[in-house]
Parts: C-alpha cells; structure tokens; sequence
C-alpha cells in the first residue's frame, strides 16, 4: 500500500471541522497527525468528531502544532478573521492547505498562489466542497445559453444571517456570463407586496425563503414556450461535503499553485 497522506485540520472542533475529522479518521489512506481548534483545545479530535478517543489532542497553535508533526495538507475550516493567516503558516512548514472557510480576497488567493509556487506545493481554496451544487450550477449555466427565462429560488434554515446565499449569487453570476440580456416578466409589472418579485440580478430574479428544519436546497427553474425546465440541489447535511473535501486532500498532492474553486479538480 502506498504511504498514507498525513492531515492536519484547523478548525477541528467547529461543525465542519468535526465531519473532517470524522473522514479522516475513516480513511484507511489518511492519517490524521494533528488538529487544531480554539475553543476545542486540549480535547481529543476523536471525541470532539463524537468517535472513541484517537490520541490526537487539539492543540490552540496552528505554528507550534506543524513544528511538531510533519504534515501534507491541511485542512482548514475556521473563520475569515484567521483562514488566510492559518494558509500563509501552512505554505510556510511546506504543507498543502485545503481550505474550506471563506473570507479570501481576490488579490489575497493570488498572493497564496505565489507562495505556494515559491514553496512548490499544491493548494486549494473551494467555497463549495459539495459536488452536487457545482453540478447544479454549471448545468443551470449551460441552460441558460438556450433557455434565458429564469429564476432561483434558494431554501435554507431559518436563522441563516446572509440572503441570497453564497450559492445562489455564484449560480447567478453564471448564468449571466452566458445568458442573453434580457429583462424578464411584464415591464408593467407592479409589486403591490415590496419583495414579492424576490432581489434582481442582471434583469431575473432570486427568491430566499428560510424554514426551520431545512439545510440546504436551491432550485433553478427555466421556462420555455410550452414547456419548463427544473435543476434542483438539495444537501441535507455537513457530511455531503466531505467526499469533496477527500477528493481535495488526494489531488492537492499531485499539482503546484492555489486551485481555487473545486469544479477545477473535477
Ligand atoms: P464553526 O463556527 O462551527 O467552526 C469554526 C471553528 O473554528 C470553531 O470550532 C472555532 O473554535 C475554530 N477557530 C476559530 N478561530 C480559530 C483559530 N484561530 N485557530 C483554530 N481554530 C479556530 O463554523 P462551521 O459551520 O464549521 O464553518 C466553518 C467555515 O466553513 C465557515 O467559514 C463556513 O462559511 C465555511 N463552510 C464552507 C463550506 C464549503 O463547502 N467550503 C461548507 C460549509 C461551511
């Protein structure tokens, strides 16, 4: 058997971290050789991730914690105040960083894309691990090129601060690089409810609904003379995002500079 890809993980006792854990310590290819987490610190990464103690204990110094074991990847799931400080130390012990946190600056991804070619290793930032939702988008892109009457509608729990969600605007921004310009609906069309149309973007239309009890789910819905066409992605938990973000360990040893957005490795 080939040698087992050691992993490091930042953020390891936050929602997403602990699912990372999980995968890894499932990974007969994986060894995980250290984590990191500020208020899991000094916990075991095993029962942080609700498994049986597995000997790695959380450590609160991402620096210290590379110093002390050598690692591949790294994988990242903290929050945008610390992400790109935590990937600029990873590149630095000459460790692949696999971040899934968000807050990157564009002019930031392509300062990381130099150190990672300077230190010669591979990286990746994906703001979506999911492959389902990047499905979901390129296919919502490419009908769009044919059918240009469209709208999203995007359901997700109700304390979500954000609207429309991350996803949404992405798919939004796709479908208008290959969509014809037009503007949709009656143009004496009245909202007699402020909102009722849901926000525009590039002349169609994005609905946010928020529930209790819903993850994840959005819809792109297209319609045509005589006909309509419904592309819909639903997640129902953390773990739909873990086989992306194993794909990602894998891959990032096998290329050099930051990849950024995970349809590029698929
Ligand atoms: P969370 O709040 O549950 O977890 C964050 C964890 O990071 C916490 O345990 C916290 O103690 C830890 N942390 C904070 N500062 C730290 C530091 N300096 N060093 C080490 N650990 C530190 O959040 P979450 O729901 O797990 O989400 C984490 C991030 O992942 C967010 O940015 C979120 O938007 C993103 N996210 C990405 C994807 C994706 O597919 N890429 C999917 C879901 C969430």
């Amino acid at each position: 058997m080939s040698e087992k890809i050691k992993v490091a993980v930042t953020g390891a006792g936050g929602r997403m971290g602990r699912e990372v854990v999980k995968m890894v310590l499932e990974d007969a290819s994986l060894e995980l050789v250290a984590a990191v987490d500020r208020s899991g610190a000094g916990q075991d990464a095993g029962e942080l991730a609700g498994l049986k103690p597995c000997g790695i204990i959380a450590a609160s110094d991402l620096d210290l914690a590379l110093s002390e074991n050598k690692a591949d990847v790294l994988v990242d799931f903290t929050v945008p105040s610390v992400v790109y400080a935590n990937t600029v130390t990873a590149i630095r012990h000459g460790v692949r960083p696999v971040v899934g946190a968000t807050g990157f600056t564009p002019q930031q991804i392509e300062e990381l894309d130099g150190l990672c070619r300077e230190a010669n290793i591979g990286g990746l930032i994906a703001p979506n691990f999911s492959i389902g939702a990047i499905l979901m988008m390129q296919f919502a892109a490419k009908a769009a090129e044919y059918l240009p009457h469209v709208e999203i509608i995007e359901t997700h729990g109700d304390q979500k601060l954000d609207a429309p969600s991350g996803t949404a605007i992405k798919t939004a921004e796709l479908i208008a690089q290959g969509r014809e310009k037009i503007k949709q609906g009656n143009p004496d069309e009245e909202e007699i409810l402020p909102g009722a149309r849901g926000g525009e973007y590039d002349g169609f239309r994005i609905h946010s609904l928020r529930l209790p009890g819903v993850f994840a789910q959005q819809e792109v819905v297209f319609g045509g003379y005589g006909q309509s066409l419904k592309i819909r992605h639903d997640s129902y938990e953390r773990a739909g995002y873990m086989p992306g973000v194993n794909i990602g360990i894998k891959k990032v040893m096998d290329y050099t500079g930051m990849v950024y957005g995970f349809e590029h490795l698929m």
